[in-house]
């Protein structure tokens, strides 16, 4: 049953990405670049991870993942003057599988990061975070697991409520999850 509901998916994300910048779904390919490719601009990126989240119920991420890395790695060591270091490439290359490993190579600008996203990116990001909001709203994270309460989901906002105690738990934002993912996977 998960697999059928995971195969719909990517058929979504498609169809959310093809209305957010105006075009037909057919052109919407998986792993055509969304700047450039299809014509998207920087703005089309924060109106289709509005849709997805209103579609999903998800928090998206709002910065990329240089822009998370940097309070982990510090600036300095992810990029000189714009362009990203070994380490910086190192960081794309394992959280971005999806993207096209001709264009993470020595040059790439920080500036550049948006030219890498596809619609698989996004397809990817909203599995996640799916995943992180099941895992969060598994157990009411305020109260004992024997009090039997259990998050119940807000028709409206982005979060839940405990069913006893009435608390607000709040659905996993999509920074703070994917850096931790990044934190797990740079750890010796
Ligand atoms: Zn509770």
């Amino acid at each position: 049953m998960n697999e059928a509901l995971d195969d719909g998916i990517e058929a979504r994300v498609l169809l959310v990405i093809a209305a957010a910048i105006e075009c037909s779904v057919e052109d919407v390919t998986p792993n055509v670049p969304l700047l450039g490719g299809l014509g998207a601009e920087s703005l089309d990126l924060l109106d289709i991870a509005f849709r997805l989240e209103a579609e999903f119920r998800i928090r998206m991420p709002r910065l990329n993942v240089m822009q998370r890395a940097e309070e982990h790695f510090g600036r300095d060591k992810l990029m000189r003057n714009g362009v990203l270091t070994d380490l910086g490439l190192e960081i794309v290359r394992a959280t971005m599988p999806e993207a096209d490993p001709d264009r993470i190579r020595p040059g790439l600008r920080a500036a550049e990061l948006g030219t890498l996203l596809t619609a698989q990116t996004f397809v990817r990001v909203v599995r996640r975070m799916l995943e992180a909001k099941k895992k969060a709203l598994a157990v009411c994270p305020h109260c004992p697991p024997q009090r039997g309460c259990t998050p119940v989901e807000s028709s409206t906002t982005l979060e839940a409520t405990g069913s006893l105690c009435a608390t607000i738990i709040p659905f996993p934002a999509g920074d703070d999850v994917l850096l931790e993912d990044l934190m797990m996977a740079s750890r010796p």
